[in-house]
């Protein structure tokens, strides 16, 4: 029986339905989650919630939860302990894995994930011994990843949500926030009301989002890159451009303008049926109106062209210098809470955690963090070359299972797939995978819930249903559209005879003969890795996209004191860039967590000193010859003293191909300064970058990279960054100075 003399507890936890992240604060009595409440504190949902976060609590304690293991004896479910369910599931992995081969299982996780979660998964099927892992950001928003890092440098959303309220125009293109994400919408809201913003809405529907507009531009389906092309035809018609910021920041928008020159408004118009005078009037207002902020979603990215899409938006808020200021930015709304924090953490069949890629010199970063021998690793996979060779995708697996023989590479390679789901339902988006799961040996389906996944009528033995526990019922952290990433606490114990996702990775790693090296540098309580030390391992490893600054302790403080972290909205859009933090800590930040970098709320903020994180805009950056990529780098960004990089594997390419030698003595001494295991090897400086493209050139390369819609080259030798110094400066000094979280505190006194 209830005691209702108990005290209620009050646990701050986050909704699970977006990718907003709004604060949910449960209120838990005799360990009965009872009753919930929007955080009042939270910058992000001031106290309110949309009909999918009132709802949460049902996730946990619907009357659809999965209670105990089952598996399906000659069509019928049959209940196991969880003992059996580990020893037969591991018994059959173990034989598949003989038989065909660590390729032979598809490991699908889930942007429901927490970051540890994914992490863990992640590092799981490297011990394995697979590149095979992947979620749902492959079909939504992945193309989105590749548009915005080959112009800016990262993957992800530029500015924040609670920002949008600083902009005085906003564009909303293939999206619908008022019913996708309505949290986010009210800040669209707030201002266009508050701050008197135009707001522009631009999709082929009239929707709940486009009934709130200033201007609704309806437009044929699939014509996001002529609208963007005709809005940049009178932008640079009419001189609206921002000419200094292109100037002093952009390579390559001479051959933007060339493309564009084709799409005469009359082209506009029959391609995209928009009249003439409203594109002009939406270009002038996008253009002159400023800052102004482009939001974006699926609809944007769900098609054959999503890349080119978004590199297409991307372009238009470079050329009017939209970008690296409150206000302004690519605000990029994702679907699933954590498909951010999954993608950034590796839940991809083409890179290991923090995009450091599969290469060798890749594997040698984690193998490191994760303190065991590459050599040992090596002999996990099949072979080296397949260590390095991408996993068969979520889009593809069934390829490999269904087709014939010689339609495929790898023909009858998937024997099973090994879902963790949490809602991540990827079947039910792609049918036909279903005939593909029928096939396969083995299924394993860990849910909280029975999902479509698990319904394989058309299969008699060798499925399992695994219950798993919902994000309240354990700890972790997420990482927002925004790069936020925010720390929850458990609201209830696991109910029935669910488990953490942690442990049932400890547990599989435990029967397959792994665990010991896994968890090696993670801590485990009983069965339990503990979420605070998997974070913290993530610390020491994902170097390359900040997630080094986010700490345990730090982002629980955030957690409590949330209100302190509004200053972006309370400083305004008059307001000189800040200083301080948004909720949550978003990536980059830098350093140790001792260090306390305040996280990049606004990336690419170009009123900052280059040392202090702004850049200019330059990805992606490589070298060809005769169409051949001779030397490719992963994020770079001009000017910025924090990129990643892989100088192992530049260092080695420029050995092979003869050019190191070239290099002058100074870039010889930035490579020794961050090269090979120096820890703080997370910077490529920009002469550096600069003399491999020089030497690259001179043997008749062509440099590409860099904002341009389609593969244009570089104009170097060009204008050189507006920051020349320092050219390379040890992120202690870089972070020194920024002020402590007590000193922000008093700043708001
Ligand atoms: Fe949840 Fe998104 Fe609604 Fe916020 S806007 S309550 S995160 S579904």
């Amino acid at each position: 029986p209830m005691d209702f003399a108990q005290p209620v507890q009050r646990v701050k936890n986050i909704c699970t339905h977006c990718s907003v992240g709004c604060t949910v604060v449960a209120e838990v009595q005799n360990g009965v989650w009872v009753g919930q409440e929007p955080a009042f504190d939270s910058p992000i949902n001031r106290g309110t919630h949309c009909a999918k976060g009132a709802s949460v609590r049902e996730l946990v304690h619907g009357d659809r939860r999965l209670k105990y293991p089952l598996k399906l004896v000659d069509g019928k479910w049959e209940r196991l302990s969880w003992d059996q369910a580990i020893e037969e599931i591991g018994n059959k992995l173990l034989e598949i894995r003989q038989k065909s081969g660590p390729d032979s299982v598809f490991w699908l996780g889930s942007a429901k994930f927490s970051n540890e979660g994914a992490y863990l998964m992640r590092k799981f099927a490297a011990f394995w011994g697979t590149n095979t892992i992947d979620h749902q950001a492959r079909i939504c928003h992945s193309t989105t990843v590749a548009g915005v890092a080959n112009v800016f440098g990262y993957g992800a959303q530029t500015n924040s949500y609670n920002d949008i309220r600083n902009a005085r125009t906003i564009i909303v293109m293939g999206g619908n926030p008022a019913e996708a994400h309505p949290v986010a919408m009210q800040h669209v809201l707030a201002g266009k009301e508050q701050n008197r913003a135009n707001m522009i809405v631009i999709d082929p529907r009239f929707t709940r989002t486009a009934a709130h507009a200033t201007e609704y531009m309806r437009i044929r389906p699939g014509t996001d890159i002529p609208i963007i092309w005709g809005l940049l035809w009178h932008i640079f018609e009419n001189g609206w451009e921002d000419k200094d910021f292109i100037k002093q920041r952009v390579y390559g928008m001479d051959d933007v303008r060339r493309e564009v020159a084709k799409w005469h408004p009359a082209e506009v118009l029959r391609v995209t049926g928009v009249p003439e005078e409203q594109m002009k009037r939406v270009a002038q207002i996008f253009a002159t109106q400023k800052p102004a902020t482009l939001i974006w979603c699926m609809g944007a990215t769900q098609k054959t062209v999503g890349t080119a899409n978004v590199r297409a938006f991307s372009i238009i808020l470079m050329a009017t210098g939209n970008i690296g200021a409150p206000g302004t930015g690519a605000n990029i709304f994702r679907g699933h809470t954590n498909v951010q924090g999954a993608t950034d953490l590796g839940l991809d069949v083409t890179t290991l955690p923090a995009y450091y890629g599969i290469d060798e010199s890749a594997w040698r970063h984690w193998c490191r963090v994760w303190d065991v021998p590459y050599e040992d690793m090596v002999k996990r996979f099949a072979s080296k070359a397949l260590m390095e060779t991408p996993g068969i995708p979520t889009t593809r697996w069934f390829d490999a299972v269904l087709l014939p023989k010689d339609q495929v590479d790898q023909p009858d390679l998937l024997k099973a797939m090994f879902a963790v789901g949490h809602g991540g339902n990827t079947v039910s988006r792609m049918p036909e995978a279903i005939k593909g799961m029928e096939k396969l040996e083995l299924l394993v389906v860990a849910d909280p819930h029975p999902t479509n996944l698990s319904s394989m009528s058309n299969r008699r033995n060798g499925t399992y249903l695994l219950p798993m526990s919902t994000q309240f019922e354990c700890a972790g952290s997420r990482t927002a559209s925004n790069r936020s990433l925010q720390w929850y606490d458990p609201v209830v114990k696991p109910i029935f005879e669910s488990k953490t996702d942690y442990e049932l990775l400890y547990r599989m790693a435990e029967k397959l003969g792994f665990a010991a090296e896994m968890f090696k540098t993670i801590e485990v309580r009983g069965k339990e890795p503990v979420a605070e030390s998997i974070l913290r391992e993530i610390n020491r490893g994902a170097i390359s996209t900040g997630y080094s600054g986010q700490s345990p302790e730090r982002l629980k403080l955030h957690m409590q004191h949330q209100a302190d972290f509004d200053l972006v909205t309370l400083r305004g859009r008059a307001g000189t860039p800040v200083a301080g933090e948004t909720y949550g800590l978003p990536w980059p930040c830098w350093g140790t967590p001792e260090m306390k970098h305040p996280g990049s709320h606004i990336l690419y903020n170009t009123n900052l000193h280059v040392k202090e994180g702004g850049g200019t805009f330059r990805a992606r950056f490589g070298v060809e010859r005769n169409g051949q990529t001779l030397l490719a780098e992963g994020s770079y960004s001009k000017g910025s003293e924090i990129t990643d990089g892989y100088p192992e594997f530049t260092v080695a390419v420029l050995k092979r191909l003869g050019w190191f030698d070239e290099l002058t003595a100074r870039e010889k001494e930035i490579i020794a300064r961050i090269g090979g295991d120096n820890p703080d090897r997370v910077s490529w400086s920009t002469d550096l970058s600069f003399g491999i493209i020089r030497v690259a050139m001179e043997h008749g390369c062509v440099p590409y990279g860099n904002a341009k819609a389609r593969g244009n080259a570089w104009n170097l030798p060009d204008p050189v960054p507006v920051h020349r110094e320092p050219i390379y400066t040890p992120r202690t000094d870089l972070i020194a100075d920024y002020p402590t979280l007590e000193d922000r505190r008093s700043f708001r006194m």
